[in-house]
């Protein structure tokens, strides 16, 4: 498979690295999965990333393809995305309603803060935070997505990148965004809006795959997940608070991401091929339960402008 050259940012190349602007990469891993060849280098501040780098052309064709949405119509059954993503919906929820109830004492600041989520896919967290009582805004580059949330939860989502949508400056008290940051084309863009978007002392929150001491890595090097091509960047925690200083944020604290899964979504996305088939014929593949795996992490931090240089 080829993807178009315009599918990636031309004028990204190893002379530029948006954390520490003294850019000096070194190859990582030469990537050759999904039917197509692409490498990930690492900054000697930390930051790992691929080239050539997906841009907005990529995501934007990625987020309504097959290859996102269900593997079993793709051709050699292949996960970028999920195996079906709309199946799951009750994993989705649990797992909201348990992130929610993780992070009360930020959503219990007010009885009914402003609430943006980028990415919000399904719409089960905006969803969760509604019925709290918050109002609650979410932007979606997925049409498919957009639709659902509507006639699931009855949740409006509009169409477009977070960097595209216009929001008002100091408009939101909380913004969240889960499963979002590695397919961030442009981070310096992106978080300095974030930064604007948000009022001050205003709560951003955020996942992250960590990539320090991270076991899955060391096992499965170039094959872990974390290195698909729709994935632009990867981060360690320590990374990940220099990034969020950088522009504008204090981290408060972090957490282990617990989802609510299943074998099915485990081991496809971990590629353990064998293990589903056994848990597909033992007829287990689908019991739910909740998992801290990835390993994923959740960063609650705060708008302080005081950090900017
Ligand atoms: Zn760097």
């Amino acid at each position: 498979m080829q993807l178009p050259a315009d599918y990636y940012d031309q004028d990204d190349s190893d002379n530029v690295c948006f954390l520490c602007g003294n850019p000096r990469y070194e190859p990582l891993y030469h990537v050759t999965q999904f039917g197509l060849d692409y490498d990930f280098m690492r900054c000697a501040c930390g930051l790992v990333k691929q080239t050539p780098m997906p841009n907005e052309k990529f995501f934007a064709w990625f987020f309504n393809s097959e290859v996102f949405f269900d593997a079993e119509k793709t051709p050699n059954n292949e996960i970028w995305g999920y195996r079906d993503y709309f199946i799951d919906e009750d994993c989705r929820l649990a797992t909201s309603k348990r992130r929610y109830r993780k992070m009360a004492d930020v959503f219990e600041k007010g009885p009914r803060l402003d609430v943006l989520k980028i990415g919000p896919a399904t719409g089960s967290f905006l969803h969760v935070a509604s019925e709290a009582g918050h109002r609650v805004a979410g932007c979606d580059m997925s049409k498919r997505f957009i639709a659902f949330a509507k006639e699931r939860y009855n949740i409006d989502i509009r169409h477009g990148g977070f960097e595209d949508v216009d929001y008002p400056d100091e408009s939101f008290d909380v913004i969240i965004m889960f499963s979002v940051l590695e397919n961030i084309s442009r981070p310096d863009i992106f978080f300095e809006k974030v930064r604007r978007t948000l009022r001050p002392g205003g709560a951003f929150i955020m996942n992250f795959v960590d990539m320090e001491n991270n076991v899955v890595e060391a096992l499965q090097r170039d094959k872990y997940f974390i290195y698909r091509p729709p994935i632009t960047y990867t981060f360690t925690r320590t990374v990940m608070t220099k990034v969020l200083n950088k522009y504008g944020f204090g981290v408060e604290r972090t957490l282990r991401d617990v989802r609510v899964s299943n074998l099915e979504k485990v081991l496809t996305l971990g590629r353990w091929q064998g293990a589903y088939k056994l848990a597909k014929a033992l007829g287990v593949e689908r019991v739910s339960f909740p998992l801290w795996y990835y390993p994923s992490r959740i960063v609650i931090a705060r708008r302080d402008d005081t950090l900017l240089a």
